[in-house]
């Protein structure tokens, strides 16, 4: 069973923000894979820029958290693409990088490919949390009009 199945199999929960996660890395995958109760999300986790690409024609996703360094199509590359066909009509989905490019620079080359934001490895559970929290809301926010009194 691949990665994708398993996380299949596994959303559904209510209220939990649904989350793509895009990582060529099997070690990382399985962290995250394990990360996924206790950061209350719902996750399609797979491996390449090919599969979030399908992800994203069969879904729509709170939230995407892409790496950057892959081989074939990186993540900004990636991203690129997926704003590309945003274009064509679907709605615009937050694209959050988790990379360990950590350079001065990398953050707004993350920015200038269409993401929204910027996690550099290694990262705390509680700093990937708040990333996801973050993006999350403002959706609450900008969709939920009657409820922005609660949301700060
Ligand atoms: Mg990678």
């Amino acid at each position: 069973m691949n990665d994708r199945e398993t996380s299949l199999q596994a959303s559904g929960q209510e209220g939990r923000p649904l989350v793509l996660i895009v990582d060529d890395h099997p070690a990382q995958r399985k962290l995250f894979r394990l990360l996924v109760d206790n950061l209350a999300i719902t996750a399609d986790i797979v491996a390449s820029c090919e599969e979030a690409v399908q992800a994203l024609g069969a879904r729509r996703y709170d939230l995407i958290l892409m790496d950057w360094q892959m081989p074939e199509v990186d993540g900004l590359a990636c991203t690129a693409m997926i704003r590309h066909k945003e274009r064509e009509g679907t709605a615009r989905t937050p694209i959050v990088a988790v990379t360990a490019h950590v350079l001065p620079g990398d953050r707004e080359a993350c920015l200038r490919a269409g993401m929204d934001d910027y996690l550099g490895k290694p990262f705390t559970v509680k700093e990937l949390r708040g990333m996801i929290d973050r993006w999350t809301k403002q959706k609450l926010t900008n969709s939920q009009v009657e409820e922005a009194g609660r949301v700060s």
